[in-house]
């Protein structure tokens, strides 16, 4: 894809940019190397001053910020300017903690004295998306960073200019020039860094392709490596749920972010019981939804962030009605200018369908009925994902179960699935391995070393 900036609702090409020559990437990769070499050694109050000031900006400045992510991937402004706000809190969360998390520990054995140390690797390559353009990249940067590692973004190519403005946050608060690059590469030039032995390790947020590419490159060159990859969340509805804020939520979990998000809700499942309600009630809230330009402020779904976007899914929603799957709403592109979807739910769904088993990543619905939490459960762990799952009932036994037996990452009941810079992130099973966010996230990419001093 070239690098661009295009604005998906009305698809023009705004600006163009040129990838990194090969000179210039060594340039980059060499002062990387040499940054790192004298970041590892500053305090972590040095590095929590230049943390909290990037925080400052992405606060002071969420405005321009926002209005950066909308232009490029298409997300209603409020939710791009809360987008900069939660980036300036996960800076906070570890400029004020990762000096506790990265402490020494003792430990008790037979030496005189043993514990564990956890030290900085080098620099970090971090391939990222463009969904959540800003807080993808801070929740990676804030942890690596703060921990005396040095970033190197390659970002999505249809979000250069947030790429470019996060460089430019880091730079302003003061990190010295090659704690954290942005790098305008293409995919084919990834393959290099990775490869490159001045490169430590990478972390990938994307889809399963471009995951087990990238793993395959980092495993046979011995490099560490953290996937955070797609997920098709299952929303669970009980009889016992509190019905009206689990199906206002519902539609909520479906949309959020243009309905382009990995934990988004993509599959319902909901009791027999409670389904013909929950159905009539969840397509009413999908049709009040205000599609249209995202800088309106009454917008709720902007456009999907890219035309190939909105042809994957219209494929998959004609695939799966013609194996048999009734629309109850939607089901087609819009008829204006900008690449818009109409908010969609079927219902239905057969096992050899796409929507069955696929990520569908735009604000489609598939709605299932069961008989009872059993049913529920065996549905819900039936795909090749594993990242969130939430689960509506008032009932103590089946919270215990759900949270027990979903194959997910992260479990939420009576809530939506979300991010909390406090909790780790991340999935089993094809979403990806490794964490990001909370104690668990920042000791990713470290060397957890064992002394032992003898008597
Ligand atoms: P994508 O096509 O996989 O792209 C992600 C990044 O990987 C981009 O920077 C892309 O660059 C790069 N890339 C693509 N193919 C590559 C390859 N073969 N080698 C190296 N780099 C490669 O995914 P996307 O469409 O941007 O993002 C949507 C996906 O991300 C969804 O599946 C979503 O669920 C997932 N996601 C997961 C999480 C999570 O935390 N688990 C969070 C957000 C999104 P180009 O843009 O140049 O192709």
């Amino acid at each position: 894809m070239p690098i661009a900036t295009t604005n998906p609702a009305t698809g023009e090409t705004l600006e163009t940019f040129e990838p990194l020559s090969a000179a210039d990437l060594e340039a980059r990769l060499e002062c990387a190397a040499g940054a790192y070499r004298r970041h590892r050694r500053t305090s972590f109050a040095e590095r929590a001053r230049m943390m909290l000031r990037a925080a400052e900006i992405l606060e002071a400045e969420k405005d321009r910020f926002g209005r950066i992510m909308v232009t490029e991937m298409g997300k209603p402004l409020q939710a791009a300017r809360d987008e900069a706000a939660k980036s300036a809190a996960g800076c906070r969360y570890y400029a004020e903690n990762a000096e506790r998390f990265l402490a020494d520990e003792a430990v008790e054995t037979t030496a005189q004295r043993s514990l564990v140390k956890y030290q900085p690797i080098g620099p970090v390559l971090a391939v990222m998306p463009w969904n959540f353009p800003f807080w993808q990249v801070f929740r990676f940067a804030a942890p690596a960073l703060m921990a005396g590692n040095v970033g190197l973004l390659k970002h999505a190519s249809n979000v250069p200019r947030c790429a470019l403005a996060i460089e430019e946050i880091f730079r302003r608060a003061g990190f010295p020039e090659g704690v954290f690059q942005t790098l305008l590469l293409e995919t084919a030039q990834v393959q290099a860094v990775i490869e490159d032995p001045r490169v430590a390790a990478v972390t990938l947020t994307g889809s399963i392709g471009a995951g087990a590419s990238v793993a395959s490159i980092a495993g046979k060159a011995i490099k560490k490596s953290v996937l955070e990859l797609g997920g098709s969340d299952p929303f669970i509805v009980m009889p016992s749920a509190d019905f009206d804020l689990a199906v206002r939520t519902a539609v909520k979990a479906r949309v959020i972010n243009n309905g382009q998000s990995c934990i988004a809700a993509k599959r319902f499942i909901v009791h027999q019981s409670i389904a013909d309600e929950f159905e009539r009630r969840f397509v009413q809230g999908m049709e009040a939804l205000k599609v249209g330009d995202p800088m309106d402020p009454a917008t709720e779904v902007g456009p999907l962030a890219t035309e190939g976007q909105v042809r994957t899914i219209e494929d998959q929603v004609q695939r799966t009605v013609a194996a048999g799957a009734r629309l109850l709403t939607g089901g087609n592109r819009l008829d204006r200018l900008g690449w818009y979807y109409a908010p969609t739910a079927l219902t239905g769904i057969s096992e050899d369908s796409p929507a069955y088993r696929d990520e569908v990543f735009g604000p489609v619905a598939m709605l299932f009925r069961v008989t009872g939490i059993d049913e529920a459960i065996r549905l819900a762990n039936d795909v090749p994902f594993g990242l969130g799952a939430s689960a509506w009932t008032r009932d103590e036994a089946e919270r215990l179960r759900f949270a027990d037996e979903l194959e997910a990452g992260m479990v939420f009941i009576n809530a939506m699935v979300a991010s909390d810079p406090r909790l780790p992130f991340g999935g089993v099973k094809e979403s990806g391995y490794g964490r990001e966010l909370g104690p668990f996230g920042i000791r990713e990419f470290l060397n957890i070393k064992t002394v032992w001093i003898g008597a």
